[in-house]
């Protein structure tokens, strides 16, 4: 399956990795983390730090999958609002995922700083809008919410909204706890660490397609015929990472995204604030250090990449007209367009940890469309279990929630 296709911007931007190439002989291992995007380099990083020794294996380029093609806007909000979340779960555990959410923005942040990773990350606010009268309500609805259970919200009304943005919607939710970063970046910027710092290993070009239990830990085949021995196994493979699971716990889904010419710095708006909306399916952008707007939405249900990709031209020009709709005065003009997929679980929340029985088989699915917060949580839940430290979330994001 093809993770995403058209030109994403970042992987255009930025260099690949250099001076890494696919396995090409057995070899032995503490921990193998199958798959390079940015969960997998989040995972590295939490245990590289703690000394073990780790290898990374991806069947594409490093950082070619989902990551290449994220917006890569960092909220705490989960695609399930907290008013919605409520009614599918104890409100206990619904908050407790918000929190970890929002935690894990500044944890993300951390690591940056800590291994001097550029990954651009900024933090801003986001503008949640209301697109129409319903949005509304479930906005004053998600609003009393999180304020009862201390979550950062402020509610902006039309006026308020006209005056600060020149928004025409009937209100918005607005918090300034939110940042972007280019995924894609970040992502070789850990891996380029911890190869230099703590010799990880990485092999891109190498697909994973069985493995087995063996007396000391795992036996791992490679499509090429080579074996790989290890004794924990992290199953960061994204949206393909089903076939590791006995279990559907997935939708996909298939979402498009643009990139537009640099504009000036005046010409955007105010804070340069994330955007959001409450109508299904919604629509999300923000700016890049180039003073692009990037802009995404417009999901369906995946059919297949064929079916998706036809639809590339249609949903842009869906997407150039909403702009036009929000913002009538800023000169958008699409110069880079792609699609991807993501998925999506009945609750927006990942699945984290181990599955039943199968013991040292780590789970990081950071699955939704804020799945980059949830592949922070991942790296550190499953250091945590490693190292037998209590860590409650798995309460909130493991299979047995
Ligand atoms: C258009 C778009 C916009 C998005 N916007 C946002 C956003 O604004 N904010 C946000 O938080 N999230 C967003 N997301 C979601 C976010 O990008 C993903 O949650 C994140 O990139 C997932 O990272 P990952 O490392 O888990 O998966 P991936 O980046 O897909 O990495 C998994 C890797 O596993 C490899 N792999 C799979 N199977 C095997 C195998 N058998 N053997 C070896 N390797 C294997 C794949 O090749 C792949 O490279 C968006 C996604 C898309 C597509």
């Amino acid at each position: 399956m093809d993770l995403h296709s058209g030109s994403p911007y970042w992987s255009i931007k930025n260099p690949m990795l250099q001076q890494v190439s696919a396995l090409d002989k057995d070899l032995t291992t503490e921990t193998l983390i199958i798959g390079a995007g940015i969960t997998g380099a989040l995972v590295a990083h939490e245990l590289c730090s703690t000394g073990m020794n780790c290898v990374v294996v991806d069947k594409r380029s490093i950082a070619g999958g989902s990551t290449s093609a994220s917006t890569a806007q960092l909220q705490y909000e989960i695609d399930v609002p907290l008013h919605q979340l409520v009614k599918k779960m104890d409100e206990k555990k619904a908050v407790a995922a918000y929190k970890a959410s929002l935690k894990s923005i500044n944890d993300l942040k951390k690591v940056l700083k800590q291994t001097r990773v550029d990954g651009e990350f900024q933090q801003i606010p986001t503008l949640l809008l209301a697109s129409n009268r319903k949005g509304l309500r479930e906005l004053k609805e998600e609003y009393t919410i999180r304020k009862k259970n201390k979550l950062p919200v402020e509610f902006l009304d039309a006026a308020t909204l006209k005056g600060q943005y020149n928004i025409d919607r009937h209100g918005a939710l607005w918090n300034n706890t939110s940042a972007q970063i280019d995924c894609y970046k970040t992502t070789i910027g850990l891996f380029n660490h911890h190869q230099k710092e703590n010799q990880l290993k990485l092999f891109p070009y190498t697909e994973i397609v069985a493995y087995s239990k063996s007396d000391k830990g795992f036996t791992v085949q490679t499509s090429k015929g080579f074996k790989i021995t290890c004794k924990y196994m992290v199953i960061a493979a994204g949206f393909e990472a089903g076939k590791f699971l006995p279990e559907k716990v997935m939708n996909l889904i298939s979402t498009y995204a643009l990139a537009s010419e640099p504009l000036t710095v005046k010409s955007l708006w105010p804070e340069r604030c994330l955007i959001w909306e409450t109508k299904q399916p919604y629509y999300y952008m923000r700016t890049t250090s180039d003073n692009r707007i990037m802009m995404g939405g417009e999901d369906i249900p995946f059919k297949n990449a064929k079916l998706r990709d036809a639809q590339l031209p249609k949903k842009i020009k869906i997407l150039e007209k909403k702009f036009k709709g929000l913002f009538p005065d800023i000169p958008m003009v699409t110069d880079f367009s792609w699609c991807g997929t993501f998925s999506s679980t009945s609750d927006g929340l990942p699945y984290i940890g181990e599955y039943k029985d199968r013991k040292n088989v780590f789970f990081a699915l950071g699955y939704g469309g804020n799945g980059i917060t949830f592949s922070m949580i991942a790296a550190q839940l499953i250091r945590n279990k490693i190292f037998g430290n209590r860590d409650n979330r798995e309460q909130v994001f493991g299979f047995e929630r």
